[in-house]
């Protein structure tokens, strides 16, 4: 562990812990609350309201009323985009509470929050403020004597399940475009992680969003979740989270009102190392790729490929640096790698690691838990590992490295895309032949070149293949919350 020298005390005063419902802060209708769980400790923070259907009701006939008359249906384009920039500035003057609340329910180390997780959040929602005033349709040159053209209309009343990965993140990837194109919400935060998307419904308010244009009901997904999913009154459910709950989001949409449906899923991302690689910008790079975020990463690299003809040396250096990996208390600068998110997650990774040795993929580093009490993991490293293992085929979603060997790009394509999985992929190599043949190759949603997780809210993100449906961020982000209508005039 880290030593506690250069650690802070969080400062964090929790205001908001009730639901948010047209602009009120209400309990659940059927008075329960729920504990979340600080992770570096596993002792409770706080009691939160815990929504079920009966609320979610109330929410959707809230974002109904603002979204068909009252302030938000009669603003301009350009003002929403006014207030969702004093959104951003009010995340900005806030910006170490959050980052220190992110860190205290979710467990991610504090400086890492304050240096990723804020800025992207804020940048997103900038993005997304500027995106409001050019939401544009086409003329169209139809045959015979008509004028056509096509008007880009909000969806409607949104609903919005989030994961606990990257609270505020993902709340700003799902917000941000359903308000700039003027829809309404009802948003569900993880249940692990409730604390900052309220101190953000707080921060809505400031900024003078209108009442009911975003609710917020935290609770378990079951039940909120599957109310939102099923309601026959939300237009569109935008999930992110496991590829198994992303199945039965769509069937619920399917099973009610046909909804749309976006799916941002898992992965188990192709990460793929050449002999001509710069080895340390490799090594670093597979490292980051797999360990950043406690490994909590849908996009993580997690079938690192290495070449055989550098792969001895690979292996070596890599478990040397996930030795070198700090682990503990989020509030120390020093910690490179806090706990995972709650106890059901630290007993999947453990999990994993137990099946990797049982399969006799070769442990190198870690396979411990760290201290006796949170949900603290050694960063762990496999190596020899085969491709028809089960770390090697299922989410982890946990600091647990799975090296495989190849030699050969038609090889190292063919079983990069042995998945059910496409949504990232990287490849390092300063043979530029190489680079974008492996671009080609993959079957995934992002494929970065000697980088990795480099998000920004301009490019668009998602998967191939079970790793999800749509795409969030940029321009494509924005299309899956507006309808398209077209309008045909007699000349
Ligand atoms: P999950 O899919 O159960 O939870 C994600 C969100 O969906 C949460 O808000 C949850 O309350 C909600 N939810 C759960 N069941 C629901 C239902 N039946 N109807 C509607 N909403 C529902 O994920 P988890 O159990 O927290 O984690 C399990 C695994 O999912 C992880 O180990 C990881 O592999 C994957 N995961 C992926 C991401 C990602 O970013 N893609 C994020 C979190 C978890
Ligand atoms: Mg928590």
């Amino acid at each position: 562990m880290a030593t506690a020298s250069t650690a802070i005390e969080p400062k964090v005063k929790i205001s908001a812990t009730k639901l948010m419902i047209g602009g009120k802060w209400v309990d659940a209708a059927s008075g329960k609350t729920f504990p979340t769980i600080n992770p570096s400790t596993g002792e409770v923070i706080t009691q939160v309201a815990e929504a079920d259907a009966a609320d979610v009701d109330k929410a959707v006939a809230s974002a109904r009323g603002a979204f068909e008359k009252g302030a938000w249906k009669k603003m301009s384009a350009s003002q929403r985009g006014v207030l969702m920039n004093r959104l951003a500035d009010l995340l900005e003057k806030n910006i170490e509470e959050l980052a220190q609340l992110e860190s205290l329910d979710n467990g991610k180390p504090y400086h890492v929050a304050l240096a990723a997780d804020l800025p992207l959040t804020i940048a997103c929602y900038r993005y997304y403020a500027g995106w409001a005033d050019k939401i544009q349709g086409k003329t169209i040159p139809v045959n015979g004597r008509y004028f056509t053209y096509t008007k880009h209309e909000p969806v409607g009343v949104v609903g919005q399940i989030i994961p606990w990965n990257f609270p505020l993140l993902m709340q700003a990837w799902k917000l941000g475009p359903a308000l700039a194109a003027g829809c309404t919400v009802v948003l569900k935060p993880a249940e692990q992680t409730p604390l900052t998307a309220l101190r953000v419904g707080e921060l809505i308010q400031e900024a003078g969003v209108p009442d009911g244009v975003v609710n917020i009901l935290p609770g378990y997904g079951p039940t909120a979740g599957g109310a939102i999913a099923r309601h026959m009154d939300v237009d569109k459910v935008a999930f992110t989270g496991s590829t198994e709950v992303g199945h039965l989001i769509m069937r619920a949409a399917a099973d009610s009102n046909l909804k749309r449906v976006t799916l941002e899923l898992g992965g188990k991302s192709p990460n793929i190392v050449f002999a001509d690689a710069d080895m340390d910008q490799a090594i670093e790079g597979a490292h980051f790729a797999l360990f950043f975020n406690q490994g909590q990463c849908c996009c993580a690299g997690s079938r690192l490929f290495v070449e055989e003809k550098c792969y001895d040396e690979f292996v070596e250096k890599s478990v040397a640096r996930a030795k070198k990996r700090t682990v503990g208390n989020p509030f120390d600068k020093a910690t490179e790698q806090g706990p995972q998110v709650d106890q059901d997650q630290f007993n999947k990774v453990m999990s994993y690691i137990e099946s990797g040795k049982k399969e006799h993929a070769k442990l190198l580093a870690g396979g411990n838990r760290v201290g006796d009490k949170g949900y603290f993991i050694e960063p762990t490293v496999f190596a020899d590992v085969q491709d028809n293992m089960k770390i090697a085929q299922e989410e982890i979603f946990g600091p647990v490295m799975a090296i495989l060997k190849f030699k050969d790009i038609a090889e190292v394509v063919e079983r990069s895309n042995k998945s059910n999985y496409g949504l990232a992929a990287a490849v390092w190599t300063k043979d530029i032949t190489k680079a974008h043949a492996i671009a080609d190759g993959v079957r995934a949603g992002t494929v970065w070149v000697n980088c990795y997780d480099v998000f920004d809210a301009a490019a668009p993100f998602g998967g191939f293949k079970q790793s999800g449906l749509g795409r969030e961020l940029g321009e494509y982000g924005l299309a899956n919350y507006t309808e398209v209508k077209t309008v045909t005039v007699k000349l």
